[in-house]
């Protein structure tokens, strides 16, 4: 792995127990995947909590618990687009 690249493996793993425990998957796009974690990731390291990579913090701590993900939005988004906001975690329709 090169110097400037954002290592992902811990929150993929989080990330993925979380689906798991749930009832989510994944984005099954590697791409779009690695991109939402690397957001995480740099919050976390930057802000100490893993904000969504797709909301504005307000700068309030107690404001942005909510946007800590897993945000408080999303199992509301999942169930109404099939995806939350960020397209972290997708709904497991069962083919
Ligand atoms: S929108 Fe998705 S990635 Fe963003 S905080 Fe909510 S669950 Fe996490």
């Amino acid at each position: 792995m090169a110097a400037d690249e954002i290592d992902t493996t811990a929150e993929e793993k989080w990330a993925s127990a979380y689906a798991d425990q749930h009832g989510f998957r994944l984005n099954p796009d590697r791409v779009q995947l690695t991109n939402v974690l690397r957001g995480l990731v740099r919050n976390r390291k930057r802000f100490g909590e893993q904000y969504c990579p797709c909301r504005i913090r307000s700068g309030d701590p107690e404001k942005d618990r909510a946007i800590v993900c897993p945000c408080i939005y999303h199992t509301q988004e999942i169930d109404k687009d099939g995806h939350c906001h960020c397209n972290l975690f997708f709904e497991n329709k069962q083919p």
